[in-house]
């Protein structure tokens, strides 16, 4: 095998299925990364391991996926010394050719030779009436208690959404025995059938989507498509949910938690940091960075692979680690093998096509943002509220997300952005009347996640 030994290193940022794979083929190369992740074990976000010692079999965590879930958490262990691994560890910033870094022995300033980002992606949030009470999680955030402690968010459960993780993250509520009050899909029925034609691309993962559609209907669950609006009753803490439904009739459940979000948004800071050049992206009104199919970003020796730059599923991120890896090795002038790049390149464009299919059938929920209230919270994190944005487009002439930024100070907490910067964009879009791209993006800045200031470099 070749030793290329770099110096500084090849970095792979996150240890999911694209950022292990990628660590994985860079090591058949002959390159021993360093393959960073926040995360105390790997597996990324499909794939997240519940804490050492907790006792529940891959089958009970992942269904259908555990061979893949398996296969996925042991590359790290398989790998050995091949690779430089550090888990717990967060890159808040990306500057020139260094990265930034704090994990368990501190604060850490990082060269990189080639950098392959590969930071997955989060819940997509979008406000409703009640959407900061105590009891209201993002659907993630509902998975993520199931598989990772093993517990329900509440004991009578609403779960809404748009996108494959309602129906799945229902199924898994009904299995692990929680009480579901409603299952209220915003995106309407007829978008999937549409779509259907394309979704026959992949009829092994149609046919798991089907098949938990299928299980919820059958366990009797109260399903919805099609809901127009919705709300969540309470003063306190949740009691209820209202929701209008597709001929706008009002409905209501009791019940003590909501886990909602509307499709998946991708991590896109630190290829922001590093430079990367963004497009809008029409489908999924998303400003993604951009990349091309090997995974070359815009920016020479810069990566990208896996859901941080388009959402692609898991199956689609391991091939794209892969890929991107292959990159990496032919622009460090190591012999790659071709047909294994071809086969990937086949696998890639088919996946494509589906995920393209995927995406139209649950078309972004932007109804929902068409009556928000002035008083509504927008920011959770600065307590700002649709009013506040509106105001500072009419008054202030805020006509893009930066000038609303510095005058309301919108995507300057905790979440960066991250979670009030596409509900923000839209009501800016529309109350200035402009088309959503025309307002832009907010700029990331570092650290992209809080961290402590003791010991900064
Ligand atoms: C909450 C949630 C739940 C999901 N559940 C399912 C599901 O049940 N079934 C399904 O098919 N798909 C699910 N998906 C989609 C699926 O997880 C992804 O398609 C798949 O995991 C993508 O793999 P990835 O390697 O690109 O990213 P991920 O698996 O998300 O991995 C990214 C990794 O990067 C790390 N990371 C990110 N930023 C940094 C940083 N700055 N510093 C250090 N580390 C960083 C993260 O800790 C993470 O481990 C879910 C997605 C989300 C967000």
């Amino acid at each position: 095998m070749t030793d290329l030994a770099t110096d500084p290193a090849v970095v792979v940022v996150g240890a999911g299925p694209a950022g292990l794979r990628a660590a994985e083929a860079l090591t058949r190369g002959g390159v021993r990364p360093i393959l960073i992740d926040e995360a105390e074990r790997p597996g990324g976000q499909i794939y997240r391991q519940p804490p050492p010692g907790a006792a529940r079999s891959p089958r009970t965590l992942y269904g259908f996926e555990a061979r893949k879930a398996v296969a996925i958490h042991v590359i790290p262990a398989r790998l050995g010394d091949a690779i430089d691994y550090r888990p717990q560890t967060l890159v808040w910033n990306v500057f020139g050719q260094h990265l930034d870094t704090i994990g368990p022995s501190g604060h850490h300033r990082l060269g990189f030779n080639r950098l392959v980002i590969a930071s997955g992606a989060m819940d997509r949030v979008l406000p409703f009436p009640g959407w900061t009470l105590p009891g209201v999680f993002t659907l993630g955030g509902a998975q993520i208690a199931l598989k990772a402690q093993g517990v329900s968010i509440g004991r009578r459960v609403a779960l809404v959404g748009a996108g494959p993780l309602l129906p799945l993250v229902a199924y898994q509520y009904a299995k692990a025995g929680a009480e579901i009050a409603a299952v209220l899909d915003v995106t309407p029925f007829s978008a999937k059938l549409r779509n259907a034609p394309g979704l026959l691309a992949q009829t092994g993962t149609l046919a798991k989507g089907l098949w938990y559609v299928a299980r919820n209907l059958l366990s009797d669950l109260v399903v919805c498509s099609g809901v127009r609006a919705i709300g969540v009753m309470g003063q306190d803490r949740v009691r209820g949910l209202w929701w209008h439904d597709a001929a706008d009739k009002e409905h209501r459940v009791a019940c003590d938690a909501v886990g909602a979000s509307f499709g998946l948004r991708s991590e896109t800071q630190l290829a922001d940091l590093a430079g990367c050049g963004f497009a809008y992206d029409d489908i999924t009104r998303q400003w993604l960075p951009q990349r091309d199919a090997t995974g070359r970003s815009s920016v020479p020796g810069v990566y990208l692979a896996g859901d941080g730059a388009g959402i692609g599923g898991a199956d689609v991120a391991e091939l794209q680690g892969e890929r991107a890896a292959l990159a990496v090795l032919e622009d460090l002038g190591a012999p790659i093998d071709t047909a294994r790049v071809a086969a990937l390149d086949r696998k890639l464009a088919r996946q494509g096509r589906f995920r393209n299919a995927l995406e139209r059938a649950y078309p972004y929920p932007a109804h929902l943002l068409n009556d928000v209230d002035n008083a509504e919270i927008i920011c959770r994190c600065e307590g700002i509220t649709a009013g506040t944005l509106r105001a500072a487009a009419t008054e202030r002439d805020a006509q893009e997300m930066n000038r609303l930024k510095a005058f309301t100070r919108i995507g300057m907490g905790r979440c960066q952005g991250r979670v009030c910067g596409p509900a923000a964009a839209e009501i800016l879009a529309r109350t200035l009347g402009k088309n959503i791209a025309a307002v832009g993006r907010l700029r990331g800045n570092p650290p992209v996640k809080p961290i402590p200031v003791g010991g900064l470099p």
